[in-house]
């Protein structure tokens, strides 16, 4: 069981809702500290150890700024994640870029300003090296298990995925890495989203340490750095159980210590790039009621829409509701929660059992720290809201609502003549 908690009273954020514009999201910078904090003492025996935020779970520079102060780095999936990143102080060697398909001019700065490439196939070896005209001294290369794992529900089974290079590559991949001359060598592997089984992440592991030796086995190469990638889950529900990172610490040293210790690999750095169990649980769509409607069945109608939090609609994602100021009340109504986009699997719920919601009341939608913002698109003209923050206590806004005039910059009301 996992409780679900806000981060004000239930009347300080009727009140904060009353002082500012609705919806907003709000996240508990006090609580993510804390949770970044956990992590990197639970890791503490691991050498090097350290996260690479996935920065596209939460892109706030602010965010970023915060988790930079607790030693985290960033995993940045394009160019502007990288700027962003660097804007947010986070040093470049605690950078990295994972990307796939990836356009020349993202490798050329990747490089240029000194951070990690982490290769997502055996050809971006010599596309690397044509974009920049040297190659880099450490490199990373992304591993796909295929048909060694099975993937998780939500991201699909490793053999259909577009990432990383197989087992059969990989030796390659290492030597051509070091004829370009390369010195410095790290494994990537990203196999689970939102997985709540510790077990399947400390598998993971157990693969990656067992492939560091085979590495040095087949190739003299000695790995210095592993990245776990993320998927390390959240309860979203209340009857989910969260992963403990002392489990999972103390399960991957076995394993380290069991495997790479006496392969002499010793120290071996040891980092992931989770994005959502560093801030998911501590981030909140506050939204309120425009309209109950009763049609075949009964409606709430938000402020908020899908463009505000996407997951529910995109895969049928459970979030948790809580009406503010009827905690207590008995939950004995069924409503679909509905955003205000004309596509019908604009829902934030479906048949939700609630306590009798009225016009004006406040819903909290729980778990929006991470994928939430984030994945807001501007569809039916709608305008993605503003993001607070919560910190030693202090209320900051960290984005303001957008406004017509941002939605069309990059509009041509006079048209431009290309041809
Ligand atoms: C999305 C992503 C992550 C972060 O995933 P979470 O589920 O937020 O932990 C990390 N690494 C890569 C390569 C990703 O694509």
């Amino acid at each position: 069981m996992s409780k679900k908690t806000l981060p004000l009273s239930s009347d300080e954020l009727i009140e904060l809702a009353g002082k500012v514009s609705t919806p907003f999201h709000l996240y508990d910078g006090d609580a993510i500290r804390l949770n970044a904090r956990n992590l990197r003492k639970a890791f503490s025996w691991a050498p090097g150890f350290t996260d690479f935020f996935a920065v596209k779970a939460l892109p706030n520079v602010n965010i970023l700024r915060l988790l930079a102060a607790e030693g985290f780095g960033a995993d940045c999936s394009s160019l502007p994640e990288l700027v962003l990143a660097k804007e947010a102080g986070i040093p470049a060697d605690r950078i990295v870029l994972t990307s796939n398909d990836t356009p020349d001019e993202e490798f050329r700065a990747a490089y240029e300003m000194g951070v990690l490439i982490n290769l997502d196939d055996i050809t971006h070896i010599d596309a690397l090296e044509r974009a920049i005209g040297t190659f880099p001294e450490r490199i990373c290369f992304r591993f796909n298990p295929g048909p060694e794992r099975t993937g998780n529900a939500i991201i699909g089974n490793p053999v259909e995925a577009k990432y990383g290079v197989t087992r059969a590559q990989l030796a390659t991949c290492y030597e051509k890495a070091r004829e370009k001359g390369a010195k410095v060598f790290g494994l990537h592997t990203m196999v689970a989203s939102n997985e709540l089984n510790a077990d399947y992440i400390v598998e993971t592991a157990r693969m990656i340490f067992t492939l560091c030796r085979t590495i040095a086995e087949d190739t003299g190469i000695r790995i210095s750095f592993v990245d776990l990638g993320g998927g390390v889950g959240i309860p979203y529900r209340p009857e989910d159980e969260s992963i403990s990172f002392e489990y999972l610490s103390a399960e991957i040293r076995k394993l380290y210590e069991s495997i790479i210790v006496p392969a002499g690999l010793d120290p071996l750095t040891v980092t992931f790039e989770m994005g959502r169990a560093i801030t998911g649980p501590y981030g909140y769509l506050v939204s309120r009621v425009r309209h109950v409607a009763s049609k075949y069945k009964k409606y709430v109608g938000l402020d908020a829409c899908m463009a505000d939090l996407m997951r529910p609609a995109l895969y049928g994602a459970y979030h948790h509701i809580t009406v503010l100021g009827k905690e207590n009340m008995p939950a004995d109504h069924v409503y679909d929660v509905t955003g205000s986009l004309c596509e019908n699997n604009d829902k934030f719920a479906i048949d939700r059992r609630l306590p009798v919601v009225e016009k004006g009341d406040l819903l909290v939608i729980h778990d929006t720290g991470a994928h939430g913002h984030a994945m807001g698109f501007n569809y039916n003209a709608k305008l993605r809201h503003a993001e607070y923050l919560k910190l030693d206590g202090r209320i900051l806004r960290i984005r303001r609502d957008e406004t017509y005039e941002d939605y069309v910059r990059t509009m041509l009301f006079e048209p431009e003549e290309v041809l």
